[in-house]
């Protein structure tokens, strides 16, 4: 695969400019020289083969060879999970990207710790473009605002096939055939302390159900990660 960047403004033909870090990523890591052949995306799906014809201080101007529309039909994935500590929900970020998720939304919870500010979204979305660079996806995966439980609920759970992650003896153990023939589906993870009660039962009322994956009590980005592979390979 040749190497890729991050365009939005990318156009079917003619030239681009690459500016800011994807054309310091192009200058001063890879060095990038005139004559060069690169691959260029919009996030959007549409993706072009390009060659570099002039490399300047802080921006690459690229002709665009030829290009087209990656129109791939996939499930949709909605992903609502509660933040992991630290590090590791920029990983559950990059690894979802990876996967195929299409959405991925950060939720608050009764017992949520973690509550993302806006600066971190930046930053998660940075690492959405990185995934999608390195993995050949041509559709940037979103990263939604920082959502409340409820406003999840009726915007997401009760508008598609859903499924809310809760261990427990109540739950229907994940199966092969579980998502067969779903077109979308959406999932949701609770935080370390698990989902409340009626916070379940708000789910299960507008028609999700109750899922569990295995006999172990996995960490937040575990859970959500099987449920993405679940639904996407
Ligand atoms: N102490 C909590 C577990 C929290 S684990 C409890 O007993 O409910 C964090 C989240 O990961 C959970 O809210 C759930 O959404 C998901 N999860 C972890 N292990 C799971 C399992 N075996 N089955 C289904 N969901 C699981």
């Amino acid at each position: 695969m040749p190497r890729r960047f991050y365009c939005p403004s990318l156009l079917e033909s003619g030239s681009v400019v690459l500016e800011g870090p994807e054309a310091h990523h192009l200058i001063h890591v890879l060095r990038a020289e005139t004559g060069e052949i690169a691959e260029v995306f919009d996030g959007r799906g549409l993706v072009a083969s390009a060659r570099v014809t002039s490399v300047r201080k802080r921006d690459v101007e690229l002709k665009i060879l030829s290009a087209r529309r990656d129109d791939t039909s996939r499930r949709q994935i909605i992903l609502g999970t509660a933040v992991p500590k630290g590090d590791r929900f920029e990983w559950l970020v990059e690894k979802a990207t990876e996967l195929g998720v299409t959405r991925l939304v950060p939720l608050v919870t009764a017992r949520s710790v973690v509550d993302p500010r806006d600066s971190k979204l930046e930053k998660l979305r940075q690492a959405v473009i990185t995934a999608c660079k390195q993995s050949g996806r041509n559709h940037l995966m979103e990263v939604s605002a920082v959502t409340a439980w409820s406003d999840f609920v009726q915007a997401d759970l009760s508008q598609h096939s859903s499924f809310v992650a809760h261990p427990g003896p109540d739950a229907e153990q994940v199966s092969p055939g579980l998502l067969k023939g779903l077109p979308s589906v959406v999932f949701a993870v609770g935080p370390e302390g698990g989902f409340a009660d009626n916070e379940v039962a708000m789910a299960l009322a507008v028609g999700a159900r109750s899922i569990r994956l295995g006999p172990l009590i996995l960490r937040i980005e575990t859970a959500a990660l099987a449920l993405a592979a679940f639904a996407a390979l």
